[in-house]
């Protein structure tokens, strides 16, 4: 059986075909299904909700050696929800540090806490890759991330001079919460890039091979 590469790199539901996107789920929702790839994590927003945080980190730990388990997200920093922000670094680092022991890539969520996030990868300085999901920032952010090693993954809203700017082989997509056609964001993308569709989609699957499939 061919193995399916995931295109969409971060969605909440099941894809219609099996293996084309990357589910995020928390390790409670975590059941796999045949031939879906999924990533693992403690999500910001849940962070004010752990009781146990050891137990918590523990189950992680046991789910994301599964095979179909192909980075840990979606984790991260968002200062408007969750619990505080020195918090939520813990929190992160720990699933930060998982990841690199496994060697499977970060799938990170971050609302206004950018310092805190390149502190964090500073202090690190982590050989996994990166991945900021839903990037909107501005170029100049996105300037900075890149520079440090960051992915960037866009979705329907983005800067369009950030996601111009942003290299072929730094580049990923994805819907996360929208109902929306992966392969109709890829031809516009490709199209605000000066790209054709075919250009753009070979870099995309070069990228999610290198980083979630490296042999
Ligand atoms: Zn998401």
């Amino acid at each position: 059986m061919n193995q399916v590469f995931p295109i969409d790199i971060h969605t909440h539901q099941l894809p219609a075909v099996a293996g084309k996107a990357i589910v995020s789920v928390s390790p409670e929702m975590f059941t796999p299904q045949p031939s879906h790839w999924y990533a693992l994590g403690i999500h910001p927003w849940d962070t004010d909700k752990i009781t146990d945080f050891t137990a918590k980190m523990e189950k992680i730990q046991r789910l994301a050696h599964h095979p179909q388990v192909i980075a840990i997200g979606e984790v991260g920093l968002d200062r408007l929800h969750g619990t505080s922000i020195p918090e939520q670094m813990k929190i992160f680092e720990a699933q930060a540090l998982l990841a690199e022991s496994l060697q499977k890539p970060v799938v990170i969520h971050l609302v206004k806490a950018t310092d805190e996030l390149l502190f964090l990868h500073h202090h690190l300085n982590p050989t996994v890759p990166w991945i900021i999901h839903g990037f909107r920032g501005k170029p100049q952010l996105a300037q900075q991330l890149l520079k440090r090693g960051f992915y960037l993954s866009f979705g329907t809203h983005f800067n369009l001079d950030a996601m111009r700017s942003t290299p072929n082989d730094r580049l990923l997509l994805e819907t996360d919460e929208r109902e929306e056609d992966i392969e109709q964001l890829c031809q516009a993308l490709a199209l605000a890039r000066c790209q054709t569709n075919e250009e753009l989609r070979q870099s995309l699957d070069e990228n999610v091979q290198r980083l979630f499939f490296k042999p």
